[in-house]
């Protein structure tokens, strides 16, 4: 955490990356996390592929970052095509190895965002069925759960999307990581709803620096994400110009997180895609620079 030169609460950031599939992407994923650790975040997140596809692999990145960095590791969970014991076993398994902060998640359908989800027969059924499990095993682990600023696709209302999120936190969520989104208006009203209906953690805005438009655009499509006209036309033309292409995506999020402090927000969540460059660089704006560990330093 670092102290800003302002009266402001300091910025708190934290990283979500997803487990590598071979080698190469392993290597790159090792080199992002040890660009973004001087930076001290909160904490860094290893998503859970679909069906507890990537099971293994979410272990295996989040043990290497206990073993190897001084960074405090949350492990992303779904209930996917797993029964409850399935479930507990597997958090059990990460509190063995010294996991304390779980991102408990629902999960998408056996299709992929978008399609229909079923439940196990025997599963946890959503975030916060899933969350008042893992909080049964241990109730010092920390979970965090997800929200949806323009609403879950499958929500039918806001006021059913917001009575979900209030039950997780019921069941002892302490803090709400949103999808990504580029409107600040709709997240402010989100949060401002959340308040109106009791909920009083944090909630923390997800955002995704755009290393690729026409990719987020798809992926928004799938999630319920909305594109403003403004951002798709700063894209626009760029297709075959990666250099202009990642200027203006540094200066678009840096657009976005500036805007959000100035309306109070200190905690962001950044989808790293396993890259720091782009998300470096918004730290830096943020005010963050790299900071000696303390044992480095106690040691000087
Ligand atoms: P929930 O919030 O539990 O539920 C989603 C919606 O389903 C609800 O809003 C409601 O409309 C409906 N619903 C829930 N319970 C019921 C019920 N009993 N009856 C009827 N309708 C119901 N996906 C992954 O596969 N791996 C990850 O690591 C991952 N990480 C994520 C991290 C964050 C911060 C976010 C925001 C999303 C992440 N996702 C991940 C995507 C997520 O799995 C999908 O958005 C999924 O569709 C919903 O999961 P959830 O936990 O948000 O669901």
């Amino acid at each position: 955490m670092i102290q800003r030169r302002d009266t402001r609460p300091p910025i708190r950031v934290s990283f979500e990356f997803f487990p590598p599939k071979t080698p190469a992407m392993e290597e790159s994923l090792w080199s992002a996390i040890q660009r973004l650790a001087p930076l001290q975040p909160d904490f860094v997140s290893v998503t859970y592929g679909a069906g507890g596809s990537t099971r293994e692999r979410t272990h295996h990145t989040v043990e290497r970052i206990l073993k190897e960095t001084d960074l405090a590791p949350a492990a992303h969970l779904t209930c996917v095509d797993a029964s409850r014991a399935e479930v507990d076993d597997v958090v059990r398994q990460y509190r063995a190895t010294g996991v304390k902060h779980f991102v408990a998640l629902r999960g998408d359908g056996q299709g992929g965002a978008g399609s229909a989800y079923v439940p196990h027969p025997e599963g946890y059924r959503n975030g916060a069925e899933l969350a008042a499990g893992i909080k049964a095993i241990d109730p010092e682990i920390e979970v965090s759960v997800s929200a949806y600023p323009e609403k879950h696709p499958e929500s039918p209302d806001f006021a059913t999307d917001i009575d979900l999120l209030k039950r997780k936190v019921d069941n002892g969520a302490t803090r709400a990581i949103t999808q990504f989104f580029f409107d600040n208006d709709l997240y402010e009203r989100y949060v401002e709803r959340a308040r109106r209906a009791g909920i009083y953690v944090p909630i923390v805005p997800g955002i995704v620096p755009i290393h690729d438009f026409s990719k987020v655009a798809r992926f928004s499509a799938a999630t319920g994400t909305s594109i403003p006209l403004w951002l798709a036309e700063r894209f626009e033309g760029l297709e075959n110009d990666p250099q202009t292409r990642s200027h203006v995506a540094a200066a678009v999020c840096a657009e976005q997180v500036l805007d959000l402090v100035d309306r109070g927000i200190s905690d962001f969540h950044f989808y790293t895609m396993n890259r720091a460059d782009l998300v470096y660089s918004i730290c830096h704006i943020l005010g963050l620079r790299e900071t000696a560990p303390v044992r480095e330093a106690a040691a000087a």
